[in-house]
């Protein structure tokens, strides 16, 4: 089942006019949410980021923090599998072609569930390849938006190779990956590049740095230089759905020994931990 402006449906039923500005334009955003047992995790902050996103591209948001969440619950709900990823999809609307904002028209919204499969055992075991590239994308990275030809190229560039992500470098530093965010190890302390309009302010980056900040991890957030990247003890990516992974060989080369490392096993574990609590219904700090 899913949503779509004012109703639930089955996907198959689910139809959009040709003239939708997201179908024409790419213009909308976008949110992704994990749901493990039934409960959407870090539900204000995915909401707090959609805001930012619709202010960016300046789109009134169509609901309330309230409204949204009933419209989630109700959704998973309609869906099997205790644990789902939500996709909310919210663009310009229906208009006739012209690049300027249409007036009087309503937003569309659309939200999907799907299962949520992360990492299995044997990937996080071993870790996986990625690759580096320029990042060629424009200068709002901070707005989850539906326009993601930059990124879809620069991760089937990893895919061509046989990798799974692409690590983005931007004037000598890293930004981020082409759907993920990225972590180096250095001396044995976590290093996160700062939050700005170059990358976008991952959910679960946030949940990573604050496991660390309560465990006595050493962390940084810093711009990471090109050259930490390629001589990283250990490199981590997070995204919703694929949680916390080690990237093991970057461009073909093997990232520190080559295996997943300390930070990333201690930050895995304290990531399903806390995962584990906020299921049993209490969430408190990391
Ligand atoms: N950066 C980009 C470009 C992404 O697409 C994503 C999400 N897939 C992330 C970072 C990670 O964000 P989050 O942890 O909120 O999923």
């Amino acid at each position: 089942m899913i949503y779509l402006n004012g109703d639930f449906m089955p996907i198959e039923e689910a139809r959009i006019p040709v003239l939708d500005r997201g179908f024409i334009f790419g213009d909308g955003v976008y949110e992704v949410i994990p749901v493990y047992s039934r409960r959407p995790f870090r539900l204000a902050e995915h909401l707090r980021r959609l805001q930012h996103s619709l202010d960016g591209i300046r789109i009134k948001n169509p609901h309330s923090d309230a409204e949204w969440s009933g419209l989630l619950e109700q959704l998973i709900a309609a869906n099997e599998g205790d644990d789902q990823y939500l996709y909310l999809h919210i663009t310009r609307g229906v208009a006739k072609r012209d690049h300027a904002f249409p007036k009087g028209v309503a937003p569309t919204v659309f939200i999907m569930s799907n299962p949520l499969l992360t990492p299995p055992k044997e990937l996080l075991a071993t870790g996986v390849a990625a690759i580096t590239a320029s990042d060629n994308r424009w200068l709002r990275c901070d707005i989850k938006a539906i326009s993601l030809l930059p990124n879809i190229l620069l991760r089937q560039m990893a895919v061509d190779v046989g990798a799974v992500e692409t690590v983005l470098l931007r004037d000598g530093f890293m930004t981020e990956g082409a759907a993920s965010n990225i972590f180096v190890v250095k001396d044995g302390a976590l290093l996160a590049p700062p939050k700005n309009h170059l990358m976008l302010p991952g959910i679960t980056y946030d949940v990573v740095l604050e496991l660390a900040a309560a465990h006595d991890i050493p962390y940084e957030v810093r711009e990471i230089s090109e050259y930490e990247v390629r001589t990283a003890q250990e490199l981590l990516l997070t995204s919703s759905t694929k949680e916390i992974m080690p990237i093991t060989r970057l461009d073909g080369k093997p990232v520190g020994d080559g295996i997943p490392g300390e930070m990333f096993t201690q930050l895995y574990q304290l990531y399903q931990n806390y995962k584990i609590t906020v299921m049993r219904g209490n969430t408190p700090a990391p």
